[in-house]
C-alpha cells in the first residue's frame, strides 16, 4: 500500500516513515508543498498524510488544488496548531481526517488504518487460513493470528500475501524471492528460505507448510 507523506520537518518525516515502512507501507516523502502537489497529482497513492505548514505551497491550498483537480486520495491532515478553525478549514478543503501535533505514532497509524478501511472498496478480500485463526487483510496490510496483530517486516508481509493469494498452490522459493525480496540472483533462493523460516517461527506450528519438491503453502487445516 502506497502512502504519500508531505511533511517538511525531517525528524517527524523520518520517524513516521520508519514506522510506516516497518508496517509494510511503501512511503514517498515530500518536504516541499509544490513537489507534494505534483507527486500526489501524478502518482497513485492509497492515502496521503499532509502537514499543513509546508514551504512553497501550504497544505490547505494544496489540498484544495488536488480536490479541484479530481484527486480523491484520502487525506489525513497534520498540523502544529490543533485549532477548531483549522479543523473546519481542513474538512472544508477535503480532508478525510485530522490529527493535531504533537501526536503519538500509534494514533497516526490507527487513524491511517481506519481511513484506509473506510475508503478502500470493501471488495478487497480478507484471506482466512486455518479455520479463521490467521487473517490476512490486504486492505489495511494487517496480519492477525489468534486475534493478535502480528508484527511483520515488509518482506515477511509480502511473502505471506504471496502465499495467501496462491491458495492451495504451493509457491516455490524462487517465486517467493522474486515477490517478497525482489531478487533473482544466485543467493535469492537461500534468502527466501531464511525469510520463510523466520515467518514460520512467527506463525507457529502447522500454518506455513513445506510440500517437499513443490514449495510452501498456508495450510487450511
Ligand atoms: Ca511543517
Amino acid at each position: 500500500m502506497r502512502i504519500l507523506l508531505a511533511e517538511d520537518e525531517q525528524t517527524i518525516s523520518d520517524h513516521v516513515r520508519n514506522h510506516l515502512e516497518h508496517d509494510g507501507y511503501r512511503v514517498t516523502v515530500c518536504q516541499d508543498g509544490r513537489e507534494a502537489w505534483e507527486t500526489g497529482g501524478t502518482e497513485d497513492f492509497d492515502a496521503i498524510v499532509l502537514d499543513l505548514g509546508l514551504p512553497s505551497l501550504d497544505g490547505l491550498t494544496l489540498l484544495r488544488l488536488w480536490r479541484s483537480e479530481g484527486v480523491h486520495t484520502p487525506v489525513l491532515v497534520l498540523t502544529a496548531r490543533g485549532s477548531w478553525m483549522e479543523r473546519v478549514d481542513g474538512f472544508d478543503s477535503g480532508a478525510d481526517d485530522y490529527l493535531p501535533k504533537p501526536f503519538r505514532i500509534e494514533e497516526l497509524k490507527a487513524r491511517l488504518r481506519a481511513l484506509l478501511r473506510r475508503t478502500r472498496p470493501a471488495s478487497v478480500e480478507t484471506f482466512r487460513v486455518a479455520g479463521n485463526r490467521l487473517l490476512i487483510r490486504p486492505d489495511v496490510r494487517e496480519v492477525v493470528l489468534d486475534g493478535e496483530t502480528l508484527s511483520l517486516t515488509p518482506s515477511e508481509y509480502r511473502a505471506i500475501l504471496c502465499l495467501a493469494e496462491a491458495g492451495s498452490r504451493p509457491v516455490n522459493s524462487w517465486e517467493i524471492a522474486e515477490r517478497a525480496l525482489d531478487r533473482n540472483d544466485d543467493k535469492a533462493k537461500n534468502a527466501a528460505e531464511v525469510l520463510i523460516n523466520r515467518l514460520r517461527r512467527k506463525l507457529g506450528d502447522g500454518i506455513l507448510v513445506n510440500r517437499r519438491g513443490y514449495g510452501y503453502l498456508l495450510s487450511g487445516d
